[in-house]
């Protein structure tokens, strides 16, 4: 039976933090019949909270029965030991959320859960289905009740659908993923098995571990699936391979079985490699950190400048700050302290709060600044306004000069594939010239990297890549009534 949900009290929510695009999911799952399963879940969600931070939730199967706990709020916030231990079972799945597709309340939590004539499944989704409101209409002309506002929802019901049509557990992932566009990376609980499934492009992550003997005398292997290596690591698990685009795994006391569904095109999402992804995870089987690192050597090459210190915006832009300073042989140095921590939540500022702005977040070291002319590293800018402040909190601070380095191009193109970003007329770069921007946030210079320089620190083919956000260039098309919704369709064409 599935375990009651538990609500918890909110406060107001300010976010502090407000001018980055937001990941918008995190997916885990594991196979492990001699372990907790629910526990390690939860320590893999911990892993991977970056990636969403408004919904958390745990499945797992105990001998064929699911258990579920799901709820708002971050993973420590919806889980402590006493609602792990209401969760026994041999294999789970696991989900951290951040809303791309559907409102933000308690029903659009995941896994999304379902009942079908195998018995009950449980469905985590990391991306965004693009052709979502023509799926919508086709489960409603079937008489479905849409109970949630998300895309997960749908794919799930198209599963449950097939299944109940007939179809095993694989046949029926695999009908429901071909009527599906855009990206999404699932892992899905069975009362057989746990399923991992990545869309042919392959555009959000997810890879594979390994952390156990498959000697048959020893029972089957213990796997882990996570959207980033980060999430294995925090359980033990070994990176075994990415789970490759197009590919479906099943993991069952059987052992693990691969299928290749759909043929692999590979567009993988380049932004996860400059800021999304943890930098100690490893991505299409790159460490973040060193690729980060090259991104700053590159820049630096690109376009130096003559400063005293080469100073990072924390955490994003360090190890490009790293990378630069190596390159341009200026001394590295810390001039913002970050406050590690002010989350999402967050108590509403009093006006005098309010005036200190940017300070409830980053607070700039008066000593080291003083005098000094200082070039600041982030890994990007989308609507300007967080870097205009962090300029001026500098220059407040004593800074005779404030130079900007962006380590990757300018942010010209929202993306529809799982990443929350403002609609095109909001991002500065799809607006305004990198002078106008250089007045608005308030710098002597600002230089972005070149998109060859981007692509040649990740010693890989462009066709490697989705790169929507900063060419336009947009893998899966998308539907009109879309794109409406983001882009300034009568100034900027899409390509694909
Ligand atoms: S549009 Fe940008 S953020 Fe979205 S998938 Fe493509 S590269 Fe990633």
């Amino acid at each position: 039976m599935p375990v009651p949900t538990k609500t918890f009290a909110h406060t107001s929510t300010v976010d502090v933090h407000p001018d980055k695009p937001e990941e918008a999911c995190g997916v885990f799952a594991v196979f492990s019949p001699k372990d907790d399963v629910a526990t390690l879940t939860y320590f893999g969600l911990y892993a991977l909270q970056h990636r969403g931070q408004e919904s958390a939730g745990i499945a797992t199967f105990d001998h064929g029965s699911l258990n579920v706990h799901k709820d708002m709020g971050l993973v420590s916030q919806v889980f402590d030991e006493e609602v792990l231990q209401r969760l026994p079972g041999q294999w789970a799945v696991g989900h951290t959320r951040y809303s791309t597709t559907g409102s933000s309340r308690v029903a659009n939590a995941q896994p999304a859960v379902l009942s079908t004539r195998l018995g009950d499944m449980a469905l985590a989704h990391n991306g965004n289905v693009v052709n979502a409101a023509e799926l919508r209409e086709k489960l409603l002309k079937r008489n479905h009740t849409l109970l949630t506002t998300t895309d997960t929802e749908l794919i799930a019901l198209l599963m449950a659908d097939a299944v109940n049509d007939g179809k095993d557990w694989i046949e029926a992932a695999i009908d429901a993923c071909k009527q599906c566009e855009g990206a999404f990376s699932l892992t899905i609980a069975t009362p057989e098995g746990i399923l991992a499934i990545r869309d042919p492009n392959g555009i959000r992550p997810l890879v594979l571990g390994y952390f156990g003997g498959d000697d048959p005398k020893n029972g089957p292997g213990q796997y882990a699936v996570a959207s980033e290596t980060c999430g294995l690591d925090i359980v033990n698990a070994h990176h075994i391979r990415d789970v490759q685009p197009g590919e479906l795994i099943w993991i069952s006391e059987a052992g693990i079985k691969s299928l290749q569904w759909a043929q692999p095109q590979r567009r993988l999402c380049i932004f996860e490699m400059v800021y999304f992804a943890r930098p100690d995870s490893v991505y299409h089987g790159e460490s973040l950190y060193s690729y980060r690192k090259r991104l700053g050597n590159i820049l630096a090459q690109e376009s130096p400048a003559d400063v005293d210190l080469i100073m990072p915006v924390p955490d994003s832009g360090i190890p490009a700050a790293i990378g630069f300073a190596e390159a341009s042989g200026i001394p590295y140095a810390e001039g913002l302290i970050k406050n590690r921590y002010v989350g999402r939540t967050f108590i509403q500022p009093t006006q005098l709060m309010r005036e200190a702005g940017i300070r409830i977040k980053l607070n700039p070291l008066r000593d080291v600044l003083e005098g000094k002319r200082i070039l600041l590293v982030d890994d990007s800018i989308v609507r300007g306004t967080t870097s205009r402040k962090i300029v001026k909190a500098l220059r407040d601070a004593g800074a005779t000069e404030v130079h900007m380095r962006i380590s990757s191009p300018p942010v010209t193109h929202p993306c529809f594939y799982g990443i929350d970003t403002d609609s095109q007329s909001q991002l500065i770069a799809a607006t305004k010239s990198v002078e106008e921007i250089e007045a608005q946030i308030g710098v002597d210079t600002l230089a972005y990297l070149s998109w060859q320089g981007m692509l040649q620190a990740t010693q890989q083919d462009t066709e490697t890549f989705c790169s929507a956000c900063f060419t336009g260039d947009y893998p899966v098309e998308i539907p009109e009534m879309f794109k409406r919704s983001k882009l300034m369709l009568e100034k900027t064409p899409v390509k694909a």
